[in-house]
């Protein structure tokens, strides 16, 4: 049996033929926005409640609507803006079938207010089933229409039911707004929440177009853009707009699509740009399009549905053809004025970075992602060749030019030697220093009967990686049939317990896991710590470092014998005669000065000696200093300075003082310092000297300050540590964030 057809009741064939028009808010969003630049508006704000679904208002400031026209304003085929079926061809507007504002009132209750410049007063009527429920009323207003959409598809509730969302619904709408935004620079718009104050998405009228991309997709598309335009007459297509270069990606591809000023969509021109881009950007990244097309609309299929936002349009392989030539040709033109293209296309920073950063980033957590930026290429523990090659020293200038000794010695008699007693240094490895020294600590004659022992109980507090921890668990092993004398002075331990308690944690772990990069001169070196590049007063770091040795190591040095035995008259006199001793007639003459000087030291002899490996012979000779780094003597320039203030700098009269003001002048004179290798003679000697320096700062100093040292907190504050660059700033610098 047949079915019995029946004509479908009118209100509902509308209702369904709406629903289909209007099928979510920002359709509804859409189609009111159309109008309003209908009319000429050029402020048009948004407010939406739950989405819009309970309520949508778009006030304007266009033309407004005519008292007389706002009976049949909400019914459909009524239109201001056509009145032929010629008209179609050569339509500039958006609307032209008169049906938006129909179906609108067919699924919501419409309440328009509107007044035309000429009217006296504004006019308020309310709308249903795209009828005027009741005369308009007068009431005030400025020049423009609001319309207002309450409860919309409240009389579709399959349609309602489908809306979950209002904040998706929300957000769509924000989409449908700052799109028109960006394409009507020169008006401003808003969108907001009802009961909101500030806007989520706020254009200017003065603002320019990158203004508007700016303020709704933010800086990182917005700097990376370039302009595009092209025409062509036989195809009867202008396009402009603005397009990412291959600096800029994103994981979808978003093209913002006008064509003769509709928002619309067109997937065959979507992926012909997407072609064109992908010979630039890294695998599975995307551009960002800002594309207005115009088209001759003759040419443009008009009567498309107004929820189909895909277009076609006559020729258009053609003209999408074009516009990927032109788009093309603007990417390569960038790419020879800017350099970014080949840093882009070089083969995978995530894959090669990708296995480097586990091993060395401790910043990253597992499974974090590491961006580009955030990624360290160095591995602090990577061991250089060159820690092996130790270049040959030169000579230390001769302390005491006018001694009679030094003529007759020959050059190699001159040299700074170690003590035979001590392991043969120049055939050990780098890596085994804290052995030797340690091997060497220990044989330091046991005179001390309170203490004597073994060295399994003299754990160091110094900071130790574990892997030097190992290391020196092995060591003690080695170790542990000598002897280090332990020290029991209050006064030591005191100055033991200042170093510590005062060290600057994040230093000592930034020196711990630094990577060296390079001198920069005597004074000054590069790290890198993770992202960030630090400079380095190595003075002051080497002067703190040597100072805590000698502390630490207290009574427990190895010797550097001097084979030629320094006077230290000839020493004192050599620094009165300096400039920077100060010394002036007052203070009487050097000679007396000098000699009181040397018996004051010889006086001091014997403790010297037993604490600080510091020999001083009966005839008032120097012969011995202390070994405070293996591979490390100090710059001889500095010591008959080191001799007069040994004298005058240090308060012999308090332990504790003493201890400290002799190990302050001692560090001065093993520090490395500026002034000692750049005023060395030019030539040869001078180039070793500077190998030798610079081989000292990275394998003797920087490898003691990764594990010997606890930085005191005044370094980070007193311009010791300069970060100067760091990784993430410098991608910003170079846009490649
Ligand atoms: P269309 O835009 O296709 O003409 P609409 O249903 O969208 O049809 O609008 C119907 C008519 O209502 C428009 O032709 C216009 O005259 C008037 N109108 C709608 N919105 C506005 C507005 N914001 N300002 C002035 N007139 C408007
Ligand atoms: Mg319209």
């Amino acid at each position: 049996m047949a079915g019995v057809i029946r004509r479908l009741d009118e209100t509902v064939v509308n209702r369904i033929a709406a629903g289909e028009v209007i099928q979510r808010p920002a359709n509804a969003v859409k189609e009111m926005i159309e109008n309003c630049l209908d009319a000429k508006s050029t402020n048009i704000q948004v407010t939406a409640k739950d989405g819009g679904l309970k309520l949508l208002q778009i006030q304007d400031n266009g033309t407004g609507v005519r008292r007389e026209d706002m009976e049949i304003v909400c019914e459909r085929f009524t239109t201001s803006k056509l009145q032929t079926f010629e008209d179609l061809s050569a339509i500039a507007t958006y609307g032209f079938r008169g049906e938006a504002l129909a179906s609108i009132s067919h699924v919501a209750h419409v309440t328009i207010t509107t007044k035309t410049a000429d009217a006296k007063c504004a006019y308020r009527a309310n709308y249903s089933d795209g009828k005027l429920k009741g005369p308009p009323k007068p009431c005030a207003g400025n020049q423009g229409t609001q319309i207002i959409v309450e409860d919309l598809f409240y009389n579709v509730s399959t349609r309602r039911k489908a809306l979950k969302s209002p904040s998706d619904e929300y957000s769509r709408i924000v989409e449908v707004v700052s799109r028109y935004a960006i394409h009507n620079s020169g008006k401003s718009f808003s969108v907001k929440k009802q009961g909101e104050t500030v806007a989520d998405v706020r254009t200017l009228p003065n603002a320019s177009v990158v203004d508007n991309i700016r303020g709704v997709f933010g800086n990182a598309v917005s700097r990376e853009l370039i302009e595009v335009g092209c025409e062509d007459l036989k195809l009867a297509y202008k396009m402009k707009g603005y397009i990412s270069n291959a600096n800029y990606s994103v994981k979808k591809c978003l093209l913002i699509l006008f064509i003769n000023h509709r928002l619309v969509e067109s997937s065959a021109l979507k992926k012909a740009i997407e072609t064109v881009y992908a010979a630039y950007l890294p695998k599975n990244s995307h551009p960002f399009l800002y594309l207005s097309l115009e088209i001759a609309p003759q040419n443009v299929d008009v009567n498309v549905h107004p929820t189909k936002h895909e277009v076609h349009f006559l020729h258009e392989d053609n003209v999408i053809e074009s516009v990927q030539k032109h788009i093309e040709s603007k990417l390569l033109g960038s790419n020879s004025s800017r350099t970014y293209f080949t840093q882009t296309l070089l083969p995978g920073l995530s894959v090669s970075g990708g296995s480097e950063v586990k091993s060395s980033s401790t910043t990253a957590e597992p499974g974090e992602r590491v961006y580009a930026h955030q990624m360290v290429r160095t591995d602090c523990r990577a061991q250089k060749l060159d820690a092996f090659l130790q270049p040959k020293e030169k000579p230390p200038p001769d302390p005491e030019p006018a001694g009679p000794s030094s003529s007759s010695s020959s050059s190699s008699s001159r040299t700074t030697t170690v003590q035979p007693h001590s392991v043969d240094m120049d055939d050990t490895d780098d890596a085994d220093m804290l052995q030797a020294l340690d091997e060497q600590e220990a044989e330091v004659p046991q005179n001390d009967k309170e203490s004597s022992v073994s060295a399994h109980d003299v754990q160091r507090k110094r900071p130790r990686t574990e892997q030097q921890q190992e290391k020196q668990d092995e060591d003690q092993m080695v170790a542990a049939t000598s002897k280090r004398r332990v020290i029991k002075l209050n006064s030591i331990k005191e100055l033991r317990t200042e170093i510590t308690e005062n060290t600057h944690k994040g230093l000592q772990e930034m020196l711990q896991n630094h990577s060296f990069v390079g001198c920069v001169n005597p004074q000054w070196t590069l790290i890198q710590h993770h992202t960030k590049l630090y400079l380095l007063n190595t003075s002051k770091l080497s002067q703190e470092l040597f100072y805590q040795i000698l502390i630490y190591d207290f009574g427990n040095f190895g010797v550097l014998r001097l084979s030629t035995p320094a006077p230290l008259y000839d020493l004192a006199m050599l620094a009165l005669e300096s400039e920077e001793s100060g010394w002036t007639e007052e203070d009487g003459p050097k000679e007396g000065l000098a000699q009181y000087i040397v018996d004051f030291l010889k006086n001091k002899a014997e403790m010297l000696e037993d604490y600080f490996s510091m020999e001083i012979d009966q005839e008032g000779n120097l012969i011995g200093l202390p070994l405070l780094l293996d591979k490390y003597t100090p710059v001889m320039e500095g010591l008959p300075m080191f001799i007069l203030r040994l004298a005058t700098e240090v308060n012999w009269d308090n332990e504790k003082e003493c201890f400290r003001d002799f190990s302050k002048e001692c560090s001065v004179f093993y520090s490395i310092r500026k002034q000692y290798i750049l005023e060395a003679e030019p030539g040869e000697e001078q180039d070793a000297e500077l190998n030798s320096w610079r081989w000292k700062v990275e394998h003797v100093i920087f490898k003691a300050l990764r594990t010997l040292f606890s930085p005191p907190k005044r370094l980070s504050e007193d311009g010791t540590v300069l970060q100067i660059a760091n990784l993430p700033d410098l991608y910003k610098v170079f846009e490649r964030c």
